[in-house]
């Protein structure tokens, strides 16, 4: 989607004068965008005529820069679409808090559930995860794994093939042994079936769920928004967890899901480790897919990876021109924390994949750019623009690497600089406070 989107934005973006026929054509090429996206057929035709509307209105086609109004008027709709403002998930009055995943086989309930334990956990909560799923072996088995890997405790009664009971039993030891979240993983289906919804509907009675939040994998597009509406009007779900965000490149059901069932996307799922997890904001989303960079994503993730203090010195000497190569080295290092780097790129506005498409970080790579740094005197890491020919040859023969080698992460070190002075520059606005949930 944010591909197809990108092209006919730029068409617009630098538009002095924009027709009614220019807006027209634009909204054809959003509209066929969208639905090779696939996004609900009847959302995309709600979306074109609020946009259509709004953007042959007098306003845009007499303001100085249309292209760029009607942009902001597509922006502005798609965050609406996906519900305007962030929607967090509540805690109960009295602990503990219960929530209950639910979703079919495979959508990431498994994972979701020790993500999302992880995530409130830095939040000051104490989570307790409860296998519910006790149909397949393995899936109790997965969920203490998870649980492990998180050092967070799993609730199960082996033998069990009764989840209301596990469930209801797992409040009562959440009760005694001071937990204050619950959150019970259960089984899915392929499909949507009766005795699915029955069984989930006996733990909801049971346990009375502060909130049911579903799991759909946003990898299949409609079919993700369409369970998604028989869920929450069978069993009633309170938000939705859109997992795999990494691996859709259409974004059809992140624009549609919320329009389709009325019910916010809470979260979304970003990969398989624990810590690909975050809260969803429509305006990021609605940028992200625009390409505009999803630039407060960024700065969260960079600000749990970094520690505080380290931050502040590297914005300073971002400010102050300062970033040298040995900074570069440790920055590297914990940028590799952040998750793979790829996918902070394409987070970066105006930094889009090809500016660092060839940044590459891996283990053995650090070791190389390691030697080579060392390799360098103290004047040529705190001004690499002297390191010439000869130089190169030097540098390459002492770390025992090539002059490519040595030239590629010159590159990339110029290139990490505009990165982190971008990033300084955002975090500049960004003097947002810690997110809630
Ligand atoms: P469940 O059957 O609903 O419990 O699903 P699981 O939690 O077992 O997940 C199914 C598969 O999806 C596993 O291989 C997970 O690693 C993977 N998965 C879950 N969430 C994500 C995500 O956000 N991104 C990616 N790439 N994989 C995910
Ligand atoms: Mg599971």
């Amino acid at each position: 989607l944010s591909s197809k989107l990108q092209e006919t934005i730029k068409k617009f973006r630098g538009k002095g004068r924009v027709t009614e026929k220019d807006v027209k054509q634009m909204m054809r090429e959003i509209k066929l965008a969208l639905l090779e996206a696939d996004v609900n057929f009847k959302v995309v035709k709600d979306f074109i005529d609020k946009v259509s509307e709004r953007a042959v209105g007098q306003d845009v086609l007499e303001s100085l820069t249309p292209g760029q109004q009607v942009i902001k008027i597509v922006n502005e709709e798609m965050i609406d679409l996906m519900g305007s403002s962030q929607s967090k998930v509540t805690f109960s009055s009295k602990p503990p808090t219960v929530y209950m995943m639910v979703g079919l086989q495979g959508s990431g309930k498994t994972t979701t559930t020790g993500k999302l334990a992880n995530l409130l956990r830095k939040q000051g909560k104490k989570p307790l995860l409860v296998a519910c799923d006790v149909y397949r072996p393995a899936a109790i088995k997965q969920l203490q794994v998870v649980g492990g890997q998180l050092d967070i405790d799993v609730f199960a009664i082996e033998n069990s093939k009764k989840p209301v009971d596990i469930a209801k039993a797992a409040v009562e030891h959440a009760i005694s042994n001071q937990f204050d979240l619950v959150i019970i993983d259960t089984a899915g289906r392929l499909h949507i079936d009766e005795e699915l919804m029955n069984e989930l509907e006996n733990i909801k009675m049971a346990v009375m769920p502060q909130e049911i939040l579903l799991v759909v994998d946003s990898m299949t597009g409609q079919d993700a928004v369409n369970v998604a509406k028989t869920f929450n009007e069978k069993l009633g779900i309170d938000g939705i967890i859109l997992t795999k965000l990494d691996g859709d490149t259409r974004g059809g059901a992140a624009l549609s899901v919320k329009a389709v069932t009325g019910k916010p996307i809470k979260f979304i799922g970003t990969g398989e480790k624990l810590n690909e997890i975050e809260p969803f904001f429509p305006d990021r989303m609605a940028s992200r897919i625009l390409g505009m960079g999803d630039v407060l994503s960024l700065i969260e993730k960079a600000q749990e990876a970094f520690d505080e203090k380290k931050a502040m010195e590297l914005e300073k000497k971002m400010r102050t021109q300062q970033f040298t190569l040995d900074d570069f080295l440790e920055q590297m290092q914990q940028i590799r924390k952040m998750g793979p780097l790829n996918q902070l790129l394409g987070m970066i506005p105006g930094l889009n994949a090809n500016a660092l498409k060839n940044v590459e970080i891996d283990e053995k790579k650090m070791v190389h750019i390691e030697a080579i740094i060392q390799s360098m005197t103290k004047e040529e890491r705190l001004n690499p623009s002297i390191i010439n020919g000869s130089r190169r040859k030097r540098i390459a023969r002492g770390s025992g690497t090539t002059v490519q080698q040595v030239n590629r992460l010159l590159k990339d070190f110029e290139n990490m600089k505009k990165m982190f002075k971008s990033m300084s520059e955002m975090t500049k606005f960004g003097k947002r406070g810690k997110k809630g949930f």
